[in-house]
């Protein structure tokens, strides 16, 4: 049978957790140091660029949109195009949009001024429940329950809940309610964070030094680094393609813009062919080569995997053109056929 979470009077997981915050919290460029008021816009910006992305990577585009956008009326004003150029290498693309569209939205309905509330903030593009809940304690110091994914970690742990990921989502999401205190809510869900990236890591926790040792029932267990419970994954699937890189003799290579919709979207590329499970020869993926030129094929393969699927793409380039010149046209991944665009290097 499992034993309850010893939690005291006066000596609660919160209480141990803040105490713990208030002596070694991250310095981190978007946090307000003690004693100061958290900026809800660098707290928004933050958060977007966060989801699916690691602190250390983040810390530099951060730095980059605040001095170039200081307030969130200078990055509504600015060109979207200017926006995802800045964001090129953070992924996700859609979050880019989504950014520009919100702090339009902000400006627009909201003079400028977040809504300082789970419910109005969730009316923005791009802000879920897990952002509005974060922005509301973290920049409004309002009650709300933060989870994100190392806050699952430690509360799977904490309460050693059997069932996997997705699943136990819902379940962990009440317990992390149960221990949220009404007051410093935002050191709370920053503090959880914290704990999560730094002591309560997924393979060799730091347990012995950990605040919430003593309340930890996966610790309790010796079954910490068990949890959170995970489904066996699928494999993913594999996709199959070439993409081909074109030059002029200035030196401009051949680009364009995929839809703004879908993977990568609104991304500039080189152009690609269709990507499919097969495995193609030369000459197959050559149909869909953009410009009737001399093309080489570069030896081996450009693998990337997404999130739902690995991709090989084999690389050519062009050379000089065959036949009479004609306007390039590139057939898509996704059966569209764009104009080409050129780009200097
Ligand atoms: S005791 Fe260990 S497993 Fe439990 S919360 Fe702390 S670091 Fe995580």
């Amino acid at each position: 049978m499992k034993q309850a979470v010893k939690v005291k009077e006066g000596d609660s997981v919160a209480a141990r957790l803040l105490g713990w915050y208030d002596r070694h919290a991250r310095v981190l460029p978007w946090r307000a140091r003690p004693g100061e008021k958290a900026d809800p816009y660098a707290v928004w910006l933050s958060e977007i660029m966060l989801q699916q992305t690691t602190v250390a990577t983040v810390g530099p585009y951060f730095m980059r949109f605040l001095a170039r956008w200081p307030r969130v009326g200078d990055l509504a004003a600015a060109p979207v195009e200017e926006v995802m150029k800045e964001w090129a290498g953070l992924g996700y693309y859609s979050r880019a949009r989504n950014l520009h569209a919100c702090a339009i939205a902000v400006v627009r309905d909201h003079g400028g001024v977040f809504p300082d509330d789970e419910e109005g903030l969730r009316t923005l593009p791009g802000i879920g429940p897990y952002t509005a809940a974060a922005i509301t304690a973290i920049a409004f110091g309002k009650h709300a329950v933060v989870v994100d994914g190392n806050v699952e970690r430690v509360v799977a742990r904490l309460f050693a809940l059997d069932e996997p990921l997705p699943a136990v989502k819902p379940e962990i999401r009440a317990r992390a309610a149960t221990i949220t205190p009404l007051r410093r809510a935002g050191d709370f869900a920053q503090a959880m964070m914290d704990l999560g990236a730094t002591l309560c890591s997924p393979k060799r926790p730091s347990c012995m030094i950990c605040p919430l040792e003593a309340s930890c029932e996966a610790r309790a267990q010796g079954t910490q680094e068990t949890y959170p419970r995970r489904a066996a994954k699928k494999a993913r699937p594999v996709r199959r393609g070439a993409c081909f890189f074109l030059t002029r003799p200035d030196g401009a290579v051949l680009l364009r813009r995929r839809p703004n919709k879908g993977l990568l979207g609104g991304m500039m590329e080189v152009p690609t062919g269709e990507w499919g499970a097969d495995t193609l020869s030369d000459e197959a993926l050559l149909l869909s080569a953009p410009a009737p030129v001399a093309w080489r094929r570069v030896p081996g393969l450009v693998e990337h995997t997404f999130t739902h699927f690995h991709l090989e793409l084999a690389v050519f380039t062009g050379g000089r053109r065959r036949g009479r010149q004609r306007r390039p046209m590139a057939s898509g991944p996704h059966g569209r056929n764009w104009p080409a665009r050129h780009c200097r290097p």
